[in-house]
């Protein structure tokens, strides 16, 4: 099997926020889709270990910012490589705009924001997905929405030809090299926490 063909299912890339109490947090997830038109709902699916999940299993509701390719790589730094259990992700962060049910929607390099209420969570092992009906939404601008493809091939960090003794490998998801002898089958990327199955060795 080679998992890069998972990276031309052509999916887009999103700020899913939530609100608990006064806690605002947010992370980036890829798999955003409209499900119905009549009543219109999307369905979010979203990673169990993330907090954001576990504010919206426990809130039903969530706000979806729809990313456009003039995103930059620190967009992704700071709402996919920390855990809103760590730190404030809005801490000294001013795009953002909050919706009618009172989350934080991005507005820095987003075309689009999508307020919904979850009506169904489906348990997929590692994640859950999460059916919501739409409650709100505006268009923020024209720009083409980026792609996970384009993602990987324009705003990701592209790794540096360096000469090395070592052998290296590449994350697949944020770049970061890793140089050694071997790769441990346990490693955690220290960006952004994906395991030693999303690296590739570098030639
Ligand atoms: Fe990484």
């Amino acid at each position: 099997m080679n998992n890069n063909a998972l990276y031309n299912i052509n999916c887009g890339l999103f700020v899913l926020t939530a609100k608990d109490g006064t806690k605002q947090n947010g992370c980036i997830i890829n798999t955003v889709m409209q499900v119905t038109s009549s009543p219109v709902k999307i369905s979010a699916t979203v990673n169990k270990t993330n907090f954001t999940a576990e504010m919206i299993m426990k809130t039903k509701q969530f706000c979806v910012s729809c990313i456009d390719e003039s995103a930059d790589f620190s967009l992704f730094e700071r709402f996919g490589f920390a855990s809103g259990r760590d730190v404030d992700k809005f801490n000294g962060y001013n795009e953002i705009k909050t919706a009618e049910n009172g989350i934080y929607y991005v507005t820095e390099s987003t075309n689009a924001y999508i307020g919904a209420k979850v009506v169904d969570v489906i348990d997929v092992g590692t994640h859950y997905i999460f059916i919501a009906e739409v409650a709100e939404g505006d268009v923020l601008s024209d720009k083409s929405s980026a792609s996970y493809s384009y993602y990987h091939k324009n705003i990701k960090p592209q790794p540096k030809k360096i000469k090395s003794e070592k052998s290296r490998w590449v994350c697949k998801i944020c770049g970061y090299v890793y140089e050694g002898d071997y790769l441990p089958d346990d490693f955690i990327c220290p960006i952004c926490k994906h395991p030693a199955s999303d690296f590739e060795k570098m030639e």
